[in-house]
């Protein structure tokens, strides 16, 4: 008696903790081995099990107000009724949600559900199902409206944010029905101080991820060290775009316009499309981004300058006409600046190497490269993508990345020479650019004025110290 009690027990907690193990309960409690009230146990723990998983994440994007970690909030809310339903064999409420989990795929669900993969396939065939359902992410809801003495009634997935689609099946025929949730865009402004952590404040204010990188390494990197300069009473103010649906904040956009204030001190950036393209701009029009960065690889060791001094391999005394960075083999090499890709392929002494032409007359050299990135000659790449990995390829003692830089075709110190300054805004561009940015600092103004007792007036903002900052051996 008690070992099957354990048995129970043991069903039970699994049936709780994962989705598949309960579907194969399910069907096994068809068989007579749990009395009814067993399987409104085991629902209802189930059901538990996934509306915190449903509920937890949705608190955690939401906004300040709300606490993260309060697994009492989700407690509190109204459970779906239970399957009792299913479990006599009537009609009624026969819904069950599943959320995908990474690895799963919709073949797997089905399996799992002990639907018929003919069924899958006739879903699959109806209008946009298949590019809805064949790559899912992990977090994706789908419902399946299955009674107990049947198969599955009707199928539910989310085509997108805002188009829920119904699949009705009876026999051989499917219907579809398509129902519009709308969705709402709403642009705010969340601002924090920083407290301990940055990024943990950002969080917490509803910033994502990628918003805090876009501060940090694209809006603030020029003009704030945030290993060294930030200060617990550091604030930030980010203008975003939320999508929100039904009082559920779905996305957010990229970063709009930042502020930061440090020791008094103002920092601003704002997004702007110029020829289709979109760039951090400082308050006065100028690009955020350097044209080029100084360093190809991150953390690399300068092995050998520019000049003249005995070849390595070759023994005589040559020009080294560019900058030798020693790094593991494997470390991504990026490019220096936006460019189009010129050459890629075996270049002689340079072993595998990459041309990146950048316009006025600038071209970079990358070579003894171990493997190319997935670049094609003609293509234009970003600052920072990855051409390829270090390597020692052509005449090379060791893995290294020689950097070659060119004006006009003459060879220039990279360490040394000076960059070209990237294009501000000017004319029509410059005027818009001024009233886009005008509204989103009075906006950031109004928000700070609101939560901010010290806000006051606007400060000045800092001047660019950019020229003072280089990470550079000469200027
Ligand atoms: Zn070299």
């Amino acid at each position: 008696m008690g070992a099957q009690r354990r048995e129970r027990l043991k069903a039970l907690r699994e049936a709780a903790l994962r989705r598949p193990v309960l579907a194969r309960h399910l069907s096994d409690g068809f068989n007579g081995r749990w009395s009814g009230r067993q399987w409104v146990q085991a629902g209802l723990f189930a059901t538990l099990g996934m509306m915190i998983a449903a509920i937890v994440p949705g608190f955690s994007q939401s906004t300040a107000s709300v606490r993260v970690h309060e697994p009492r909030q989700s407690l509190a809310l109204a459970l779906p009724p239970l399957p009792i339903a299913r479990v006599r064999g009537e009609h009624g409420d026969s819904w069950q949600l599943v959320r995908i989990n990474r690895g799963e795929t919709l073949g797997s669900v089905f399996k799992d559900l002990d639907i018929p993969a003919s069924t899958m396939h006739k879903i699959l065939e109806q209008p946009g199902a298949k590019e809805a359902l064949k790559r899912m992410k992990p977090g994706t809801e789908l419902g399946f409206d299955m009674p107990v003495n049947g198969s599955l009634r009707t199928f539910r997935y989310d085509r997108d944010d805002s188009h829920r689609i119904e699949l009705s099946l009876a026999g051989d025929k499917i219907t579809q029905k398509i129902i519009t949730r709308p969705t709402e865009s709403r642009t705010v402004v969340l601002s924090g101080k920083v407290g301990k952590s940055l990024f943990r404040s950002a969080r917490k204010v509803g910033l994502t991820p990628a918003n805090i990188n876009t501060l940090t390494d694209d809006i603030f990197k020029y003009d704030i060290d945030f290993n060294e300069d930030v200060g617990a009473e550091d604030r930030f103010s980010v203008v975003v775009e939320q999508t929100w649906r039904e009082g559920e904040l779905l996305s957010t956009g990229p970063v709009l316009a930042a502020t930061f204030t440090s020791e008094g001190r103002l920092h601003t950036g704002f997004r702007f499309e110029r020829g289709g393209k979109a760039e951090y701009f400082t308050g006065d029009g100028r690009p955020l981004k350097k044209s080029f960065i100084r360093m190809p690889i991150p953390y690399a060791r300068l092995t050998s300058g520019f000049g003249s001094r005995r070849h390595p391999v070759l023994g005589r005394i040559r020009m080294h006409t560019g900058v030798d960075y020693g790094a593991g083999t494997g470390t991504p090499i990026m490019a220096a600046g936006d460019a189009r890709v010129q050459f890629v392929g075996w270049k002689g002494g340079y072993g595998r190497a990459v041309i990146l032409d950048h316009g006025r007359g600038y071209t970079t050299l990358y070579g003894h490269m171990s493997n190319f990135g997935r670049i094609r000659p003609g293509q234009h790449v970003g600052q920072g993508t990855v051409i390829g990995y270090v390597g020692s390829s052509g005449l090379a003692t060791g893995p290294h990345l020689h950097y070659e830089f060119r004006i006009n075709g003459v060879h220039r110190n990279p360490l040394s020479v000076t960059m070209p300054p990237p294009e501000p805004l000017s004319g029509m561009a410059l005027a818009q650019f001024r009233t886009q940015t005008g509204v989103a600092l009075a906006r950031i103004r109004q928000v700070e004025n609101i939560i901010y007792a010290d806000a006051g007036p606007a400060p000045a903002a800092a001047p660019a110290k950019t020229a003072a900052k280089k990470k550079t051996t000469k200027a």
